[in-house]
């Protein structure tokens, strides 16, 4: 007997300083029927234009959408009952200051559950559904790229509060007698101005991919993010750390070695001080771990955020 139950389709976003993702699928794997992607460029408008167009042209081909869900770059605004509700913020890259993403969406799919969320927090929940982070209700997902930024689940919910965590602009400890000034614009020596892939090439003078695997700059970023990561696990004690981001792929290093490096620098700064399996050297093999997602953990997160939005909306509706 054919199956009759046509499947729900859910449109994914992953709005990427860089790139912007779009994406089609049923939500019930991360697998996606249509996949495309634009620069991010430095016109918000002309660029949701093609998105929106991308998502109507999809509808014609594959039907009606269920729900969107939107996973962003940020610093943006979560809080619904704000009049910049859906906005991308104070973000360094000045076209997209105060850039109102979700309302070219909402004006054209008035009625579709919508999906809003950090692009880590939507990473950490397509690794928590069909990744790294899979039966995890309390782990971090960090990115350490073009910039530093962290989300996750505690007790099962994405993290929120006044805003949104900023775990990239944590303060951290000098390292030695580090005399790099750091290139985060707001804060100089934070996680991100030490660590992103941008903060390594104006250390090294050359790029993390280009960087021969004796580098200090190596060393100098290891022990950074050990710090960095120490500090997630002694503030929100998450069971697990999945970290993403390309500069995790460790470059001429490579993602093992970089791993193994980070993990030991991780081991020494924690100094046995919390007792459990997981941060044993056995343990923290399977404690601080790359996205099983890969690169596609954003536009995947931003699929299980439509489904998401899609289920609150059911749950309401039934109510
Ligand atoms: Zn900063």
């Amino acid at each position: 007997m054919m199956d009759t139950q046509p499947k729900r389709l859910f449109g994914a976003i992953e709005a990427g300083g860089t790139k912007f993702v779009c994406g089609l699928g049923c939500a019930e794997t991360p697998e996606l029927l249509e996949r495309v992607q634009f620069p991010t460029g430095d016109s918000p408008t002309r660029l949701l234009d093609e998105v929106v167009a991308w998502f109507l042209k999809q509808q014609e081909r594959h039907g009606a959408l269920s729900a969107l869900g939107v996973a962003s770059f940020g610093p943006i605004d979560l809080d619904p009952r704000s009049p910049t509700y859906g906005f991308i913020t104070t973000t360094p890259k000045l076209a997209w200051q105060f850039a109102d993403l979700l309302g070219p969406l909402r004006r054209t799919f008035p009625h579709l559950p919508l999906g809003f969320d950090t692009d880590v927090n939507g990473a950490g929940l397509g690794e928590a559904r069909w990744g790294a982070a899979r039966g995890l209700e309390d782990f971090v997902y960090v990115t350490v790229g073009t910039g530093i930024g962290g989300g996750g689940l505690a007790r099962g919910q994405l993290l929120h509060g006044l805003v949104h965590p900023e775990m990239g602009h944590m303060g951290l400890p000098r390292v030695g007698d580090d005399h790099f000034a750091g290139s985060c614009p707001f804060h100089g020596r934070c996680w991100e101005g030490l660590c992103s892939g941008p903060a390594i090439a104006a250390r090294a003078g050359l790029p993390a991919e280009a960087l021969p695997p004796d580098h200090p700059a190596w060393e100098m970023t290891v022990r950074y993010m050990a710090h960095a990561l120490m500090n997630l696990t002694c503030v929100l004690s998450p069971r697990r750390i999945v970290l993403g981001g390309s500069v995790r792929k460790g470059g001429l290093l490579g993602e093992e070695r970089f791993f193994q490096r980070l993990r030991g620098a991780f081991r020494e700064v924690l100094a046995g001080y919390i007792q459990a399996p997981p941060l044993t050297e056995a343990g923290l093999e399977q404690y601080l771990v790359p996205p099983e997602l890969g690169d596609e953990a954003g536009v995947c997160g931003a699929l299980a955020l439509a489904h998401d939005a899609w289920a609150e909306h059911q749950r309401r509706s039934a109510n």
